[in-house]
């Protein structure tokens, strides 16, 4: 079964006036063009492709976080609109993790009030909230952590800390956006891992938007190559990234 598409999906920008007289072209930038991406239940795809390809306009999309100009998304089968015109259950579908944990996270929360946060939208109350708190910051390799503030914590620690309020509701599908490109090599490697945990030993559906084909190796089943907006290649992520 399809956990999340997008279904001939375009999406325009428009671009600042300045800049398009500048060009002396069309002021708008179509940075998605009739592509189709879906995610089946327990798979990782992977989205590559070069910087302005459209990888984070298709998770975005894909999260709600931005609206498509024509084509559609769907959760389960079912149309769905950006997410503030999702209901509870559409919204609670796609965990998001971006590339820093600084847009993920608010200085002025604890981890604990963080991860808490999409559990008391949901309406869990203080005594299951806490619980659940404590088994998602378990579940990251973070006991302990909930009284610190995101300034107490490392990049890899700020970035497991998203990704346990990502998971805090259960998604049906966890998007990746280029969650290991502002750190280090050894914490990319240490995230890698706990990201291979919830994949392919938990089986949960993930959107791995990425520009290093070793993430992409590591984690996805399957590969989609994005170039100017358009799928340009589809398929095992063994068969299209073989190492030469
Ligand atoms: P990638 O994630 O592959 O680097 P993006 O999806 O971020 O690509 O961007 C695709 C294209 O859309 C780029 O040309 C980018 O400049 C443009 N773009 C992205 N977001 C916006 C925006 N909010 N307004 C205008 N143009 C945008
Ligand atoms: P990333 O490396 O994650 O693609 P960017 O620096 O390209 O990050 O983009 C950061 C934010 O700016 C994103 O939300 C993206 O949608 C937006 N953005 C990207 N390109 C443009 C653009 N040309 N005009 C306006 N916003 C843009």
């Amino acid at each position: 079964a399809v956990v999340a598409e997008l279904e001939t999906v375009t999406k325009r920008y428009r671009e600042g006036s300045f800049v398009a007289a500048l060009l002396g072209r069309e002021p708008t930038t179509d940075a998605l063009v009739d592509a189709s991406v879906a995610v089946r239940e327990g798979e990782c795809v992977a989205l590559v492709g070069r910087s302005g390809a459209g990888k984070t306009t298709a998770a975005r999309l894909i999260a709600g976080l931005e609206a498509p100009s024509a084509g559609s998304v769907r959760i389960r089968g079912e149309p769905v609109g950006p997410v503030a015109e999702r209901r509870p259950a559409q919204r609670a579908a796609v965990g998001y993790v971006f590339q820093s944990p600084r847009s993920s996270l608010d200085p002025r929360r604890t981890v604990a009030e963080s991860v808490a946060e999409p559990l008391e939208g949901a309406g869990w109350n203080p005594a299951r909230r806490d619980r659940r708190v404590g088994e998602l910051l378990e579940h990251v390799g973070l006991e302990g952590y909930g009284d610190r503030y995101p300034r107490e914590l490392s990049g890899g620690e700020a970035q497991r800390i998203a990704v346990a309020r990502a998971l805090a509701l259960e998604p049906d599908l966890l998007v990746l956006d280029e969650a290991t490109s502002a750190l280090d090599t050894v914490t990319t490697h240490r995230l890698c891992s706990l990201f291979e945990r919830l994949g392919r030993r938990n089986g949960r559906s993930m959107l791995v938007v990425t520009h290093d084909f070793d993430i992409a190796r590591r984690l996805a089943d399957r590969t989609l190559v994005l170039a100017d907006g358009r799928v340009v290649d589809e398929g095992p992520t063994s068969e299209l990234l073989s190492e030469p």
